[in-house]
């Protein structure tokens, strides 16, 4: 894009005026962005927090009574909370697994909840069984081995 035409004005004070005027204009522009980014980067941490904070209000849930699962954090937002893994255990035969939900190839605004009959046992899978997934924690490190998505 060409840079804007501003009309030459015809007094010396005028081209004066004109001259400060888009100074000022400029520099407010580059401050108004540099607030722009320094707003945006404080919003995301204030709901990064607020991420986190709904799984760990979730974790609480699922420690005293394991239920209700709805509702739940979603992928993304148990991701970006700090809590990529999903511990489970098979309702069946009770085999504990984790989940990373940052590899799952759900789309990121699907409820952690929603992957309870999702996911699927291995052992049972292959004894020809297809029980669901007891959703027990979200958490920030693996604690058993994985379980395929
Ligand atoms: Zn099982």
């Amino acid at each position: 894009m060409a840079p804007k035409y501003h009309p030459t004005p015809l007094s010396g004070g005028g081209r004066k005026a004109l001259t400060k005027e888009l100074g000022k204009a400029r520099a407010m522009a580059s401050i108004l962005a540099s607030q722009s980014v320094e707003m945006r980067a404080k919003g995301e941490a204030l709901i990064q927090q607020a991420d986190r904070l709904l799984c760990e209000s979730w974790n609480e849930r699922m420690w005293s009574d394991g239920e209700p699962i709805d509702p739940s954090p979603t992928i993304d937002q148990a991701v970006n909370g700090g809590f990529p893994r999903l511990e489970i255990q098979c309702a069946r035969c009770k085999t504990p697994s984790d989940v990373d939900l940052a590899a799952m190839k759900h789309p990121p605004t699907t409820f952690v909840h929603d992957l309870a009959s999702r996911l699927r046992c291995r052992k049972c899978a292959k004894a020809g069984r297809r029980p669901s997934a007891t959703l027990l924690q979200l958490a920030w490190q693996p604690r058993h081995p994985r379980t395929e998505a």
